[in-house]
């Protein structure tokens, strides 16, 4: 069994601020185990309105300490840990995110549970028969995420820029989240538009590609139109991810072998 499910697509305070889309992360689950990415503000009330129960969570993992990526970590930790009654779970995050007086994550939230990972000094981390690698950002804070499975590589940029490293970085991913924060034309340091996205996805080649993380300029654009373009340009399979979305990779199994052949 494995599903993606976006609790929030936003991508900006405005957009955040309004909710004009949600804020509450992604979950990823495989074969029952439950990955919370970037939980942003709401975290626990999309969870409760998809049907997530956060009890259930394996690991949390946050990219980069901002806002929309981290200040819910600590809400969740409590729901997941029953406050530390329970003492379960793990957070994979960076020193940015756990260390420091600016940092969302209390510590004592991270006394609740079970182990934290900061990827900073850690090449990778396994859960049963998952690996999770960090990958590189570019003029960002943090890092983003390549999930492998035994049957498909999910990965998740998280905040970057375009560049040869990430294009790297992804080039074996199946499946690939993208933070598509703006629509052509409008640039901003340490985020991609639509432009970036087209040619990142013309070099990494997955089988499936999600945009989401839509700042208001994107969205009054509408992402879905985006995703026409992208998907004309890069010749890559796109979908806008919406609040609620579930998808399972599995339904992209077929193109998901040949990759997985050529990664070897
Ligand atoms: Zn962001």
């Amino acid at each position: 069994m494995a599903k993606i499910i976006f609790l929030g697509t936003s991508g900006d305070s405005i957009v955040t601020g309004k909710q004009l889309r949600a804020s509450g992360g992604i979950i990823f689950n495989y074969n029952n185990m439950q990955f919370h990415i970037d939980p942003g503000p709401g975290a626990l009330v999309r969870a409760q309105q998809y049907g997530i129960n956060i009890r259930e969570t394996t690991a949390i993992l946050a990219s980069h300490n901002h806002t929309n990526h981290a200040s819910s970590v600590n809400a969740l930790i409590s729901g997941m840990t029953l406050n530390g009654m329970d003492k379960k779970g793990i957070l994979i995050a960076n020193k940015g995110i756990t260390e420091g007086k600016n940092s969302f994550v209390t510590e004592y939230n991270q006394t609740l549970l079970e182990r934290v990972i900061n990827m900073d000094g850690v090449a990778k981390v396994g859960i049963n028969n998952i690996d999770i690698v960090k990958t590189p950002v570019i003029n960002h804070a943090g890092n983003g995420f390549k999930i492998t499975t035994p049957e498909f590589i999910l990965s998740y940029t998280s905040d970057t820029e375009n560049g040869v490293e990430l294009k790297k970085a992804h080039e074996d991913s199946n499946i690939i989240i993208i933070n598509c924060k703006h629509p052509s034309g409008v640039s901003q340091e340490g985020h991609m538009n639509v432009d970036d996205v087209i040619d990142f996805l013309k070099a990494t080649k997955p089988s499936l590609g999600i945009i989401t993380h839509f700042g208001i300029k994107m969205i009054q654009k509408n992402p879905l139109d985006e995703t026409r373009i992208i998907q004309r340009e890069s010749k890559v399979q796109i979908i806008a991810a919406k609040d609620g979305m579930e998808i399972n990779p599995k339904d992209y199994s077929a193109s998901l072998k040949q990759k997985k052949l050529k990664s070897y």
